[in-house]
């Protein structure tokens, strides 16, 4: 099965992408991962994009589209789901093609829904940590006691000046990629809301006559 899963920073993609790698055997490609992980080693590219995340912005089109790409090619075009791509129109018309043309289209574009309140509160007291890139909430889930506090850190975009730039970028250039694979009768609408285990529920029921 092929997916994107689709929402605002903070809906519970990565989450719930996590979820149905370990339950469903899909294959996770995150280009959000991907850029960090390339931020982190210090590579031409990592410090070419550190500029544009760090500031809450999109990396531009033609840079991620080749990570997302060789990424693709690298997983092969069985079963996988991509996690906050595409994010933009121009994005999702080069990966229909690049899929179109390898005879593998998605099955489903998967989109949470949350309200911008819960958005907000789920980013600003999110903790990741450093080496494993697990992710805490204060809250809901505080990062074990027997893990090394200098290990568990708050994304530099993460901080609510950024996570406000993220939620506008999003409704500005990301939200209209949903009318994208409306108008290809793939979208899914899930309401975001709740116990992670109640949104995975929601997700396997939808998709499950779209393969
Ligand atoms: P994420 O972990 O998916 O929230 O991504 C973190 C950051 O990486 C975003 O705020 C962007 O700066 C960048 N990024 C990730 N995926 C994309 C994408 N598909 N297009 C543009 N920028 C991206």
């Amino acid at each position: 099965m092929r997916l994107a899963l689709f929402g605002p920073p903070g809906a519970g993609k990565g989450t719930q992408a996590k979820l149905l790698v370990e339950r469903q055997g899909l294959t996770h490609i995150s280009t959000g991962d991907i850029i960090r992980h390339a931020i982190r080693a210090e590579t031409p590219l990592g410090q070419e994009v550190k500029k544009f995340v760090d500031a809450g912005q999109l990396v531009p089109d033609e840079v991620v589209w080749k990570l997302a790409k060789q990424a693709i090619a690298n997983e092969g075009h069985d079963d996988f789901i991509l996690d906050g791509y595409p994010r933009t129109v121009p994005q999702a018309e080069w990966m229909e093609a690049y899929l179109d043309e390898q005879d593998a289209s998605l099955h489903a574009f998967v989109s949470l829904v949350v309200p911008d309140e819960q958005l907000v509160d789920r980013l600003s007291k999110r903790r990741v940590h450093v080496e494993t890139g697990e992710t805490y909430h204060l809250d809901f889930k505080p990062p074990p006691a027997d893990i090394d506090d200098a290990m568990i850190k708050q994304r530099s975009d993460d901080k609510p000046e950024k996570v406000r730039e993220r939620l506008a970028v999003y409704k500005e250039e990301t939200q209209p990629v949903e009318t994208f694979y409306r108008e290809r009768g793939l979208l899914v609408e899930i309401d975001g809301v709740g116990d992670f285990e109640q949104v995975y529920e929601r997700i396997v029921e939808a998709v499950q006559d779209q393969a």
